[in-house]
Parts: C-alpha cells; sequence; structure tokens
C-alpha cells in the first residue's frame, strides 16, 4: 500500500514540476529538451512507471490511469507551449502597426528634367526639336560653321578625334548646318546633346558635357529678334526679374556676336564670390548667323537672315540647383541624385 501512495506522490510532484519548468522554458528547442526529460523514452514518467512492476493488478490500473492522464495532459500542454512559441516569433518579424516601407522609384536625371524645362520653353515660342550625331566629321563639326583651318578648336589637342577627319562634336553647332541643308527657310529649331572637348577635369570642366543649341532663320530677323527670344527664355528658367546683358563677342559662324550674361543669381547682382564681384555671370553664347554660313547651305545670304545660340546645360543646372561642382552630374552618386 505504501508505494503506490509514494508513487502517485511522485506522479504529483513530476506533475507539479512538468508545469513550472513549461512556464519558465524560451524557445523550441528549450521545449523540447524539456519534454525528452518528461514524457520522453528514457524520461521522468517512464523512471516513474518502471517502479509499477511490484504493485498488484488492480494497483497497477489506477496509477496506470493517472499516469496516463498525466502524459496527455503533459503533451497537450508542450503543443499549446509550442504553438505560442510560434506566434510569437511571427509577431516579433512582422509588426503590422509599423509603417511600410516605401518602394524605391527611379526618376529623371537632373541634366534631363532641366534639358525638358528648357525644352518646353523653346516649343512654346514654335520652336521644333531637332538632334543630330554625336560622332562628325571636320566638315559639319568645323568648315561648314566658318571655323577657319588654323582655328585652335581644331586641334586634335581640344577635340577627340576618332580617326583622321571623324571626331566626337565639340559642340551641338553641326546640327543647324544638317538641319538647313534638309530645310528651306523659315525655320526655328533647337537641339540638346551631348558634346566632348579634351577638358581637364576640375569643378566647373568634365571632357563629356551637355549643350543645347537655337536657330532661328527667315526674312527679316533682327537682333531684335535674338534679344526678345533669349531674355523670355532666361527669365523664364530662372527669375522673371532678372536682368539680361548682351555684349560684344566673336564666334566664327555668328556676326554679329554676343556673350550673354545674367545678374547674379546668387547675390542678386550686388556682388559676390559666385559672380567674381561682379553682379554678372556670363550664360551663353549668341548671334546673327553669318552669312558665310548661309552660303554652305544653299541659303541665300541677301534674303534671310537669322540668329543662333548655344549654351552648357550643365551651366543652367548648376546655376538654377545651385551646384557647385560639375562632377556630381556624372558620379551617380545617389545622395545627390535622389535630392531631384
Ligand atoms: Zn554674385
Amino acid at each position: 500500500m505504501n508505494e503506490i501512495m509514494e508513487l502517485k506522490t511522485e506522479l504529483k510532484k513530476l506533475a507539479e514540476d512538468a508545469s513550472l519548468a513549461l512556464k519558465e522554458a524560451k524557445g523550441r528547442e528549450g521545449l523540447e529538451n524539456l519534454r525528452i526529460a518528461y514524457l520522453g523514452r528514457k524520461g521522468a514518467l517512464t523512471r516513474i512507471l518502471g517502479k509499477m512492476k511490484n504493485l498488484s493488478l488492480e494497483e497497477k490500473k489506477t496509477v496506470g490511469k493517472q499516469a496516463n492522464e498525466l502524459k496527455k495532459q503533459l503533451g497537450e500542454s508542450f503543443k499549446e507551449k509550442l504553438l505560442q512559441c510560434k506566434e510569437k516569433k511571427v509577431t516579433e518579424k512582422i509588426d503590422i502597426t509599423l509603417p511600410g516601407i516605401k518602394p524605391k522609384l527611379g526618376h529623371l536625371h537632373p541634366i534631363t528634367l532641366i534639358s525638358n524645362e528648357m525644352k518646353e520653353i523653346f516649343k512654346g515660342l514654335g520652336f521644333d526639336f531637332v538632334t543630330g550625331p554625336e560622332i562628325e566629321n571636320e566638315y559639319y563639326n568645323f568648315e561648314a560653321l566658318n571655323f577657319p583651318e588654323e582655328h585652335p578648336a581644331r586641334d586634335s589637342f581640344d577635340s577627340f578625334y576618332l580617326a583622321p577627319n571623324i571626331l566626337l562634336r565639340s559642340h551641338t553647332s553641326p546640327v543647324q548646318i544638317r538641319t538647313m541643308e534638309k530645310r528651306k527657310p523659315p525655320l526655328r529649331i533647337i537641339t540638346t546633346g551631348r558634346c566632348f572637348r579634351r577638358d581637364a577635369i576640375d569643378a566647373s570642366h568634365f571632357p563629356a558635357f551637355h549643350q543645347m543649341e537655337g536657330l532661328m532663320v527667315g526674312e527679316r530677323i533682327s537682333f531684335s529678334h535674338l534679344k526678345g527670344v533669349l531674355t523670355y527664355f532666361l527669365r523664364k528658367i530662372f527669375e522673371p526679374d532678372i536682368e539680361v546683358r548682351f555684349s560684344p563677342s566673336y564666334f566664327p559662324f555668328t556676326e554679329p556676336s554676343a556673350e550673354v550674361s545674367i545678374s547674379c543669381p546668387f547675390c542678386s547682382g550686388t556682388g559676390c564670390g559666385s559672380c567674381g564681384h561682379s553682379g554678372w555671370i556670363e550664360i551663353l553664347g549668341a548671334g546673327m548667323v553669318n552669312p558665310d554660313v548661309f552660303k554652305k547651305v544653299n541659303y541665300d545670304p541677301e534674303k534671310f537672315t537669322g540668329f543662333a545660340f548655344g549654351m552648357g546645360i550643365e551651366r543652367i543646372a548648376m546655376l538654377k540647383y545651385k551646384i557647385s561642382d560639375i562632377r556630381d552630374f556624372w558620379e551617380n552618386d545617389l545622395r545627390f541624385l535622389e535630392q531631384f
């Protein structure tokens, strides 16, 4: 009779110990170890049941029943705890109350953005957009544009030659010639694209850069049209109240030629480091098309006049977005690009 009491007490104690241990068990591995320690083939329950052999049949039945119930109960507790463990793991990973992570979207490069903005302004003035090849021959890049044979720009130290007579265009002006060869006046065109010069790389020079070029040809086109169109453009792309200044300059393909400056956007013309304390920033070159250029494309210089202008797109972008280093456009640093 003593033995059965002892066994019953042991079973009761095992049940208490197991439920305590269960409460403190951590992780799936800890639970599994605990299950093996209590319910496994060599576990605590098996050990207690091994002591039943001296009991009478009737006693064995009573203790066996108690042991089976305990086994079932413990088994279920383990399962339940294991389930909780799994759920906890999932909720730790996904906190549905947190705001979602926004997928990153690509966007246009700042040079493309400003080019599009510039194009839109000229489109509004009736200019057509045209393009031309980046690989040119000397005729389109220099000769047809009235660059004399000995002009320094024709030197291979200034331009990238791919073969004799073949080079990467050093400006977008060849597109003017190619378009005039195909179309008869009147015409109003703009073009944008990459140009290449053998410049040493620094904060304001890069061997590849972008230009925008414009040309308007017709009867009685005068310097006033040039001034009107460019002033309108510059006040649209920068601020409506900027001052625009035209000063005499020289280009082989225009006569007369002008250098166009705007009042410094950094100091509003009062003078600062960005404008060399002059209050003005030079922004583009322009002029009336040289009659010799018209002759090359079989336009009658007695009948037609026109103006042309060209500007660096990086320069416009740098002034508009207040960027101090041209290399930022080419380095693909996302910290820079993501600001646009
Ligand atoms: Zn200034």
